[in-house]
């Protein structure tokens, strides 16, 4: 019996394993890859799980600091004992409701997408007697990195254009209850090499402090987006950037003469790469059958449990490791979930073993954009159980509860 077998036997299937000690490790070499001055966010939306996120931004070493999206990410990150005063809020659509509850548990950074968006952040702030921090998103208007997730330099929800911002100067300063801090950028995710990176962090510095003269605010925090790359759900080695560090110090040297002592002070942000290695995906195989020539294998877990963004082209198809099958890759067929939809496919005609009811596979690298990115809901199935560990020892077993609550009518308590 392996390890995730027994762990499998133990919690039950669809499970995911999550290993602390790897949230650890690529945290450190994230730190490592970057200035000693940075600071680093971690996008909650990767993975909010508060184990996770306490690993995150205490346990060992440095300490990232939390980027949330809304009161859920919130909650979650103070569940994990992060500092408000910490935390960056971010996102297109805040709602008033959303930022009255940020701002009274202490949130004071927040990344404003449209002039309207700083208002209602000034709004609620001058209400509650407050002042916000508020960093600029930069929809930049030309980039450089290739990727499949790109962000910037198309008409976007995220950011102000950058061409025009400059002419936005005087509508966005003198807003109550807010303070222009700084600009955000974020223009690509999982960036395809070190040198694609690397151009488009020099590419961001430099319209950043373009946009710094431009406006003629002096920015006291800048935060230059990320694009650190991990693989997800297939078989793979987080990157080793090795030269980011020296290349971001030249390029900040150049354009921020003041980034050392904190004039502006430096941030990136990333989820995928700090978390993407630390989880496993386990699914039990229900059935096996042929149609028309070509194989299914039927697990406990599909898009409501992982991969429930594949319908942006993103993921498939996952690769998977034998558990509890000794049998090398020796069938072409395709690994379907439970759902009653067509669209439950985890990969199309990959590389299988010889599978059994009951064996169990892994999917590996599952830790970002797991359970809640999944359709968790949909088909009504218990949410996957989440397992915590280190190295050898177990954590915890938790599991996302979702049940109807009523608010009006039938049902009310
Ligand atoms: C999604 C997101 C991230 C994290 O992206 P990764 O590719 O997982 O690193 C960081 N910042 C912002 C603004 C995001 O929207």
């Amino acid at each position: 019996m392996t390890r995730y077998t027994e762990l499998a036997e133990r919690f039950g299937t669809p499970a995911y394993v999550y290993d602390l000690g790897r949230v650890a490790a690529a945290k450190r070499d994230l730190f490592a890859a970057l200035p000693e001055e940075l600071h680093l966010f971690y996008a909650a939306k990767a993975n909010p799980h508060p184990e996770l996120v306490r690993e995150m931004c205490g346990g060992e070493g440095r300490g990232c600091r939390p980027e949330i999206s809304s009161v859920g990410e919130l909650a979650a990150v103070l569940e994990a004992g992060a500092d408000p005063a910490d935390v960056l809020y971010t996102g297109p659509g805040k709602t008033e409701e959303e930022l009255a509850e940020a701002l009274t548990h202490g949130v004071r950074l927040f990344s404003v997408e449209s002039p309207g968006d700083l208002r209602r952040v000034g709004a609620v702030a001058d209400r509650l007697g407050v002042i916000a921090d508020c960093l600029l998103r930069v929809n930049s208007a030309s980039a450089t990195a290739s990727t499949s997730i790109r962000m910037t330099g198309v008409p976007s929800q995220f950011g102000f254009d950058s061409e025009t911002l400059p002419a936005l100067r005087d509508e966005l300063v003198g807003v109550a209850g807010t303070r222009v801090a700084g600009a955000h950028f974020f223009p690509l995710s999982n960036a395809k090499d070190e040198a694609s990176l690397i151009a488009e962090f020099r590419h961001t510095i430099g319209v950043a402090a373009q946009l710094q003269e431009e406006l003629g605010i002096p920015f006291r925090f800048l935060d230059i987006g990320g694009g650190f790359a991990a693989p997800y759900a297939v078989a793979g080695e987080r990157p080793v950037y090795g030269t980011l560090r020296a290349a971001l110090a030249e390029s900040l040297d150049a354009h921020f003469p003041g980034w050392r002592t904190g004039a502006p002070r430096v941030a990136c942000e990333s989820g995928r790469y700090l978390v993407g290695d630390s989880g496993t995906l386990l699914v039990g195989v229900v059935n096996l059958k042929e149609s028309r020539g070509r194989r299914f294998a039927i697990v406990d877990g599909g898009i409501n449990t992982f991969g429930g963004m594949s319908g942006l082209g993103r993921i498939l198809p996952v690769s998977v490791e034998p558990h509890g099958t000794d049998a090398p890759p020796e069938q072409i067929a395709s690994l379907v979930g439970p759902l009653c939809t067509p669209g439950d496919i985890l990969g199309r005609d990959i590389k299988l073993p010889a599978l059994a009811p009951g064996d169990v596979v892994a999917v590996p690298n599952a830790g970002a954009y797991g359970p809640t990115a999944s359709l968790l809901m949909f088909l009504g199935r218990p949410a996957p159980v989440e397992v915590v560990v280190r190295g050898d020892e177990v954590l915890s077993a938790s599991r996302i509860q979702h049940t109807r609550g009523y608010e009006y009518g039938r049902g009310t308590r």
